[in-house]
């Protein structure tokens, strides 16, 4: 019986812990995703769909055909704007800016100044020169035909497990120090 309730106990520390640093990650991550849906809307005339736990834009319209011809497709926070509606299904592309979406959620709102200083450092080049990108072109060509586009990432997931633990039982033990 105390077997049980220990593992009960423990499984729902894991539940509101993991709970926890979710809404934490989407708070930390804001700032950015309402650049993205800014972008999006206002400037793409489009709707995003919630695909790969990302909004993707890709309507193609507003200042998407000024760009096009420059870029496939950038990332804020959780939104994910394609250029072209047909880079929407670039699966390639997509693991690509994933990878940029898991970068958001741990730098939150230091993405974009690390982003540009990591710019000047690597003179101007967004191609495997810089940092941040070096690990989402290595993720893009990892990627194999007919694997999922959200890989498991076990670091991340036995961080975000480990942190929400420690999270539910600390404010557990807060609570019970009251009785
Ligand atoms: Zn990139």
């Amino acid at each position: 019986m105390f077997l049980e309730i220990m593992m009960l106990f423990f499984g729902i520390c894991l539940v509101i812990g993991q709970t926890v640093v979710f809404v934490l990650t989407f708070v930390w991550t804001l700032p950015n995703t309402l650049i993205g849906l800014f972008t999006g809307f206002f400037l793409t005339f489009g709707r995003p769909k919630w695909k790969y736990g990302c909004w993707i834009f890709a309507s193609g319209k507003g200042i998407s055909k000024y760009i096009k011809n420059h870029a496939l497709a950038i990332t804020f926070g959780y939104v994910v704007i394609c250029w072209e509606p047909k880079t929407s299904k670039d699966k390639r592309v997509l693991v690509h800016e994933k990878h940029h979406v898991s970068q958001y959620k741990i730098l939150g709102p230091f993405f974009l100044p690390i982003y540009a200083f990591l710019l000047i450092l690597s003179k101007g080049s967004q191609g495997t020169d810089h940092p941040l990108e070096r690990g989402a072109y290595e993720k893009m060509d990892e990627y194999v035909e007919g694997h999922a586009v959200v890989k498991k990432d076990v670091l991340y997931d036995v961080l975000h497990a480990a942190l929400g633990f420690l999270l539910a039982i600390s404010t557990l033990i807060y609570l019970v120090s009251f009785f």
